[in-house]
């Protein structure tokens, strides 16, 4: 199988595109090792479905937890930075805790283990990194301040990393897709009704919908499908891409 042999931690992976991420992955043989939070008894059926997977709830927002965590995790060969949050409000109410927080996680997250992933790959020569970051870190919208600058970040960072570590035959690239189906989509549902004055519908139509030219959210496995394909010899040379899924959004 194509990544026999290979161990990948994909972080916020007990739900929505990073568990896809774990599921494709360990469909291609990888050991996966998840990370997030949630609910005990699903987090340990998951883990027996995974082959026994390893599971770290660490809160990524805390660099002394993220440091013990990779200590205990040890070299990996794939690391996919996942995890992410989202918070809707007009920029002069947007609450600090909620910028400092996406900053933490959206961003400053894949930087430690980013950092802390890097000399295991080194030496041995082969390493992926994929960053999931968003229609959100080409384009922007209305209401997602934080959101926004922290997935246009993760952006930038993607390519720095790309450039200094491909002479070691490893690959840094972000997935970036338009909306899906997850529980940080349907929890934004709320607020940007009240920021934009809107119904439920009008919400999915006209703002989550409105820009995806297939008029289709996009699918979590799709995503999982790319994250692998990123892991092939065959995309050795795709390297600090940004590569959209997203229906055609930010085509326009
Ligand atoms: P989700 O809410 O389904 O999953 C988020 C995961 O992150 C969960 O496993 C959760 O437990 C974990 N998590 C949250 N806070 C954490 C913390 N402090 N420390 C560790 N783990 C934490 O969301 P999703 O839609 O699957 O989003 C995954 C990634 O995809 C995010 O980076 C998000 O920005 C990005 N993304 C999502 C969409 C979308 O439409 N859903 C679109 C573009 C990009």
């Amino acid at each position: 199988m194509l990544l026999s042999g290979k161990r990948a931690l994909i972080t916020g992976s007990t739900s929505g595109i990073g568990l896809a991420i774990a599921r494709a992955m360990y469909a291609e043989g990888a050991e996966v090792i998840l990370n997030g939070f949630g609910n005990a008894d699903e987090i340990a059926a998951l883990q027996e479905e995974l082959g026994g997977a390893a599971h770290f709830g660490t809160d990524l927002t805390d660099v002394a937890a993220v440091e013990a965590m990779m200590a205990e995790v040890g070299p990996i060969d794939i690391l996919v930075n996942n995890a992410g949050m989202q918070h809707v409000s007009p920029v002069e109410d947007f609450p600090v805790d909620k910028w400092n927080l996406i900053i933490a996680l959206n961003l400053s997250a894949a930087f430690h283990t980013t950092r802390l992933a890097a000399p295991g790959m080194k030496e041995k020569g082969w390493g992926r990194i994929i960053n999931t970051a968003s229609a959100h870190s080409k384009v922007a919208s209305p209401f997602k301040s934080a959101y926004n600058a922290s997935k246009h970040g993760i952006a930038g960072f993607t390519k720095t990393i790309a450039l200094e570590l491909a002479e070691f035959g490893i690959t840094a690239n972000c997935i970036s897709p338009g909306y899906v189906w997850t529980p940080l989509v349907e929890n934004q549902i709320p607020d940007t009704m009240k920021a934009r004055d809107m119904t439920r519908d009008e919400v999915i139509n006209d703002v989550l919908l409105v820009k995806q030219a297939t008029k289709k959210f996009v699918q979590p496995a799709e995503i999982g499908a790319l994250a692998v394909f990123l892991c092939r010899d065959e995309a050795q040379n795709v390297n600090g891409a940004n590569w959209s899924i997203d229906g055609g959004w930010t085509a326009e």
